[in-house]
């Protein structure tokens, strides 16, 4: 961390501005070297936060690169906590890498990928949860994404892990002191109390194990697979959906993969919408990539919207449908209501029994708000305030989480049944370790570099 690091912080490409970057020791001094300004000449007389103007110059060749602004910001208060410069350049690629190269001839680094958050981290400004949602951010592909790692970012998850760690650390203590004066009265009171709160860590660590599966969803796309006999009107159905609904991501030109992945974004729930080749023309999913394509699909998803048309009579294929989706969360669409029905509706309520039944029509767009809205429902359980709670986005961090929670539950059960303490002692200690992990407390060299490694260079 003695080095000054630098590196291009805005992305690579036609631009009105690009943002070069610093932090470190010498940044003031390399600053100072490569910039002269028009009213303050040093950048070293400008005030701190002060933003200059004038020109990055090569003093070695006397030549102009770039017309910038220029600040100079003190540690600690900055993103990284060291001293930081930044320089604000013309778009594009060669003013914003010549200005970079001139950094590195004058003693700078070149910033490996996540190293100004890396140093954020390190320093203390951020813990490790919080610099994993810088990744997030970036990444966002919808708002309410992009709001949940913000609120990481803020410290939401980190708060939630310190509580959790806090009672944990109590409990480690009141064994510590139990095994240090092994008065029986103490110990009996030591073995009430560690189940009461080891109950309640148990319980907050659940809770947030339970919001993974939806975070899971906001980071990368509810699973959903539209099914239905051909003709039933699946490409109308998610042509409308198309039509609605900004799609985030379109698929790229040219992909080999006989499975298409549609992104579309219904109110700020991203769905990741199979799209079977065979539901783009008028073969069936089933008839198309076989039974147990079709099986294995289906079991991968999160959410089955199942097509049928009410003009025709059940047939074989139908039947066959709703065996596969028994199972599975699914929402069941009677299209084609503006055709006169064929349909033994109460025969096929009582075959399909839970599920949701929505009667559409795409050729009047009659119930796509319908099913809209339940899927939303489905999801979130009519909660109004989707985020008012923390939601474990990262994979990393449910690992954890699994990891303390079966150390917890270790812990509670051995607490139950009067195990000596020392034995309890390590079932706790390791659980206050896997939270440890998540927050950054207690992780090792290698999974810092492995986090960080992820981040685009600049950030
Ligand atoms: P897929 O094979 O399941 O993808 O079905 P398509 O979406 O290709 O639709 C098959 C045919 O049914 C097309 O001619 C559609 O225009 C028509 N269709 C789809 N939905 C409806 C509907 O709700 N009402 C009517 N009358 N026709 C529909
Ligand atoms: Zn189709």
């Amino acid at each position: 961390m003695a080095d000054t690091i630098a590196a291009i912080s805005t992305a690579i490409g036609e631009a009105g501005i690009g943002i070069v970057r610093m932090s470190g020791k010498e940044s003031l001094n390399i600053g100072s070297k490569v910039f002269k300004g028009n009213k303050i000449e040093n950048l070293k007389d400008g005030r701190n936060r002060e933003l200059l103007y004038g020109h990055i110059i090569d003093k070695s060749k006397d030549q102009i690169i770039d017309e910038v602004l220029i600040v100079y910001m003190k540690g600690p208060y900055t993103y990284t906590r060291e001293d930081m410069v930044e320089i604000y350049c013309h778009g594009g690629i060669i003013s914003v890498k010549k200005v970079l190269e001139l950094l590195l001839n004058e003693g700078a680094k070149l910033a490996e990928p996540g190293e100004f958050t890396k140093r954020a981290f390190l320093n203390g400004r951020l813990d490790l949860s919080q610099a994993e949602a810088v990744i997030d951010i970036i990444r966002s592909k919808t708002d309410k994404s992009f709001q949940v790692s913000l609120d990481q970012l803020e410290g939401s998850l980190s708060k939630s892990i310190k509580e959790i760690r806090n009672i944990l650390l109590e409990m480690i203590a009141h064994v510590e002191v139990s095994i240090d004066f092994p008065d029986e009265d103490i110990e009996e009171v030591a073995y009430e109390d560690l189940e009461n709160s080891g109950r309640i860590v148990m319980e907050k660590i659940e809770a947030l194990l339970n919001t993974a599966e939806r975070g899971k969803i906001l980071r990368y796309g509810l699973n959903t697979v539209i099914l239905g006999k051909p003709n039933v009107g699946k490409s109308s159905l998610l042509n409308a959906i198309l039509r609605e609904n900004r799609a985030i991501v379109t698929d790229i030109p040219g992909t080999t993969r006989d499975i298409i992945e549609e992104y579309v974004n219904i109110d700020g729930i991203p769905l990741k919408i199979i799209d079977t080749a065979g539901i783009r023309d008028t073969e069936d999913l089933v008839e198309k990539i076989g039974v147990d394509r079709a099986k294995e699909t289906v079991e991968k998803a999160d959410l089955v919207i199942v097509v049928f048309d009410v003009s025709r009579e059940l047939s074989e294929e139908d039947y066959h449908i709703i065996e596969l989706i028994q199972d599975k969360k699914a929402i069941i669409l009677l299209n084609k209501t503006d055709l006169p029905n064929k349909y033994d509706e109460k025969f096929l309520k009582e075959l399909v029994r839970d599920k949701e039944i929505i009667t559409t029509s795409m050729t009047t767009g009659l119930g796509i708000d319908i099913l809209e809205k339940s899927i939303k429902n489905m999801f979130y359980s009519g909660e109004v305030e989707i985020f008012s709670d923390t939601v474990v986005t990262n994979i990393r961090h449910k690992n954890q989480l699994e990891k303390a929670y079966k150390n917890i539950a270790d812990g509670l059960t051995a607490i139950k049944s009067y195990v000596p303490l020392d034995c309890i002692e390590v079932d706790l200690k390791n659980c206050w370790e896997n939270l440890g992990e998540i927050s950054g407390d207690t992780v090792g060299e290698d999974i810092l570099d492995k986090i960080f490694s992820e981040f685009c260079i600049g950030k």
